[in-house]
């Protein structure tokens, strides 16, 4: 029983991507912006965009701060969080920019794409909260232009995440992977290492995901808040049974 199996875990890490976050009702931002319709986010969300058409870029990003302003964790968010203070999950990995995890009270998430919750100085690295790009301000107060947090086209994840989650990923014992198709790298390499370093491997997924075949449990037909719910559930009634 899987709930049993996360309750005497040694390390569970979970692994989240984009369909975490649209049980909050956060839109695709190409179904609810018209505007961006037609544009192509490796051609503006880019390193050579910020540098030579940044109004654009500004334009561009300020649209999905608002967006994530706008929506908020999901109870999926909030049961996790739960789980990582517990100390019933080691880690979360996420493919996400929303920052979900954090606002909902996780504590250190490794966010391999970054974040959109903060911007920073592109020139001294200040961090601002992104209520900056809400107000329109995108110069920092050494005049050097404000981004946010994310890794953009063309620029490299961040090391010391990567390294973190590999670390995290090879000590698993239960890896559970919501929401993420797994077709894009790095997501579809660390529940691969997992399980490599025998973990149990447990994916959450609408859709097939390649990883399927590998996997000991893999979960198409119930929405993730409900399976992390009935998750909470089970493992309470095991712990009262103790
Ligand atoms: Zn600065």
């Amino acid at each position: 029983m899987l709930a049993e199996k996360i309750r005497d875990a040694k390390s569970v890490v979970i692994f989240t991507g984009a369909g975490m976050s649209t049980e909050s009702g956060l839109p695709d931002f190409r179904s609810s912006h018209g505007v961006w319709q037609n544009v192509n986010p490796s051609e503006v969300a880019t390193i050579e965009a910020l540098n030579n058409n940044v109004t654009q870029f500004f334009e561009f990003y300020r649209t999905r701060v608002l967006g994530v302003r706008e929506y908020q964790p999901n109870q999926g968010h909030y049961i996790l969080a739960k789980w990582a203070n517990e100390g019933l999950v080691s880690t979360i990995i996420t493919q996400n920019v929303d920052g979900f995890h954090t606002a909902a009270g996780a504590p250190e998430v490794l966010e391999l794409h970054g974040t959109l919750r903060t911007v920073h100085c592109q020139t001294c690295g200040k961090k601002y909260s992104n209520v900056m790009y809400e107000k329109q301000t995108y110069y920092c107060q050494c005049g050097g232009t404000l981004r946010p947090s994310v890794v953009l086209f063309g620029e490299f994840l961040d090391e010391h995440v990567m390294f973190k989650a590999t670390v995290k990923s090879e000590k698993s014992t239960i890896f559970i992977v919501l929401g993420s198709s797994l077709t894009v790298s790095p997501a579809n390499y660390f529940p691969e290492l997992a399980k490599q370093h025998g973990a149990y491997l447990v994916i959450v997924n609408a859709e097939p995901t390649p990883l399927d075949a590998i996997a000991d449990e893999v979960i198409q037909h119930e929405r993730i808040g409900a399976f992390l719910t009935r998750m909470d559930e089970e493992i309470t009634q095991l712990r009262k049974q103790r």
